[in-house]
């Protein structure tokens, strides 16, 4: 059952029996049509071609007064064994009495023949009918001088239609002959015409089978605009992949070099120690580990950067729930002030509106506190921090402003970028991983909000955020289809 389920699923002999369908099914039904037409059409003619002339003989029968004495007249007599003979039928002559006064069969004469159509012929109608399946035609016609007269008697006249038969069966074995024809012609275009639809899916098959391999090709098998369309989505994803690819060996890369350089830092500050000797006063060896476990702050530091970055990436443990956002940051600007104290920074918080908006609390809290610390990290001594926060009915508004060292022109569209740092110069003096404003944008995104920002060097940077103030659920992708 699985089997057959599989087999109708399969686009090819979908085609096959819809073309298969098209091309035979009119063949059947004019097949059946048109015997049937052609044969009623032969029969209504010939059984009007058999009342003229038995209208005809009835006639010469009232004129000549050939009922009321059959042997009175052989012409009439010859004219109608004639009739009989010649179309393979029976004429039988009735009197207004309704008996039989000639039957060229000879069985029924002198017998009462009062048949419907006989008593409705003796009132004047000429009726003709074929029986069906009974092979033959049945006409009673009135025996009168004129249309006006009352009839004299009624002529009955039976006809075999066997000819009309025999043409039937000719007609329907030269059906059936084109119906096989147009069978096997079906099959064969079906089967070419589906086999040629589904070819270039084979060989897409093939494609994406050598790109499993590694093969670095692009899909370009160009046969229908469907297949056109699917490829060049395909090719885009594939596209999208292997950049998602190279970044993310390029993060690899990265991300070793930044844990590697801190590493190095302690081997050199280790072997200097070990190759003086015994000798070394111990304020020196003191002075060497204060080294080497600021070495392991920053290590420690880059390493939960990374992790707050990868967690930032998991946009499955997102949760948003409506928020104070003056509240969340009062609450920054609080555990940020005793590290902007030591540089004497002020920092400023300007509320314009109470604000609340749907966010991931733990997420967007990081995001901020990323910007104002940096902020104040680089800042100058005695400088200032502003941030401002506003909404309209649709939007948060914040900006952090800065009297800080600024960032250079060339510098700006790199800043959001992983491990990247101004100036690998002022990094040894400030430190941080180069991570923070990667977080911080990954933040925002996740909120459907953009991050904005400006600077000039040595008098200050500015960001701007914006999210919605409902967190909307954006399109997801449906996997059930899939
Ligand atoms: P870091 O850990 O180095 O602070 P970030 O990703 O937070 O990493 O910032 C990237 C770089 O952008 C910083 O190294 C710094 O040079 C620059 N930067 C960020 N914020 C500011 C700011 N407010 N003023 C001046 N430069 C800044």
């Amino acid at each position: 059952m699985g089997k057959l389920k599989l087999f109708f699923q399969s686009l090819r002999v979908r085609l096959f029996v819809i073309f298969l369908v098209v091309i035979i099914l009119p063949g059947i039904v004019f097949s059946i049509a048109i015997p049937k037409i052609f044969i009623r059409s032969q029969l209504q003619d010939f059984a009007a071609e058999s009342l003229s002339h038995a209208q005809a003989l009835a006639d010469q029968i009232a004129v000549t007064g050939y009922l009321s004495d059959v042997n009175s007249n052989p012409n009439i007599d010859g004219q109608v064994s004639a009739l009989a003979t010649y179309t393979d039928g029976r004429v039988i002559l009735i009197d207004n009495t309704f008996r039989v006064v000639r039957d060229t069969n000879n069985v029924a004469v002198g017998k009462i023949m009062v048949g419907t159509e006989v008593i409705r012929s003796s009132m004047g109608e000429a009726i003709n009918r074929y029986r069906d399946g009974a092979n033959y035609v049945e006409i009673a016609v009135p025996i009168r001088v004129s249309a006006s007269d009352e009839p004299l008697g009624v002529l009955f006249y039976s006809v075999s239609t066997s000819q009309i038969n025999q043409s039937r069966l000719t007609i329907i074995s030269m059906c059936v002959f084109i119906l096989i024809v147009l069978t096997i012609f079906g099959v064969a275009v079906s089967g070419i015409g589906s086999w040629a639809l589904v070819r270039p899916y084979n060989q897409v098959l093939e494609e994406i089978e050598e790109i499993k391999k590694g093969a670095e090709i692009k899909l370009v098998y160009r046969s229908h605009k469907e297949m056109n369309d699917v490829l060049d989505a395909f090719n885009n994803l594939m596209g999208g992949m292997r950049a998602k690819d190279e970044a993310q060996a390029q993060f690899v890369s990265n991300v070793s070099h930044e844990l590697k350089t801190p590493l190095t830092s302690m081997k050199v500050l280790a072997d200097s120690i070990n190759s003086m000797g015994d000798e070394v006063p111990i304020e020196m060896y003191k002075e060497f580990m204060g080294d080497i476990a600021g070495e392991i702050d920053r290590e420690t530091d880059i390493i939960n950067d990374l992790l707050a970055l990868v967690r930032m990436d998991k946009a499955a443990s997102f949760t948003v729930s409506p928020t104070n956002i003056n509240e969340l940051l009062e609450l920054i600007l609080k555990r940020i002030k005793p590290i902007a104290e030591k540089t004497k920074v002020e920092l400023v918080l300007e509320s314009f509106r109470p604000v609340i908006a749907d966010i991931d609390e733990i997420k967007m809290g990081q995001a901020l506190t990323n910007l104002v610390e940096n902020a104040v990290k680089y800042n100058k001594d005695e400088g200032w921090v502003h941030i401002s926060l506003n909404a309209d009915h649709q939007f948060c508004f914040i900006k952090i402003e800065d009297s800080g060292i600024g960032i250079p022109a060339d510098s700006i569209d790199h800043i959001f970028e992983r491990f990247y740092r101004v100036d690998k110069s002022h990094s040894s003096e400030i430190p941080g991983s180069g991570l923070g404003l990667a977080i911080t944008q990954q933040a925002i995104l996740l909120h459907h909000g953009e991050i904005k920002a400006y600077s000039v060097e040595n008098e200050g940077t500015t960001f701007d955020i914006r999210f919605p103030l409902k967190y909307i659920e954006k399109e997801q992708v449906h996997e059930e289809e899939n």
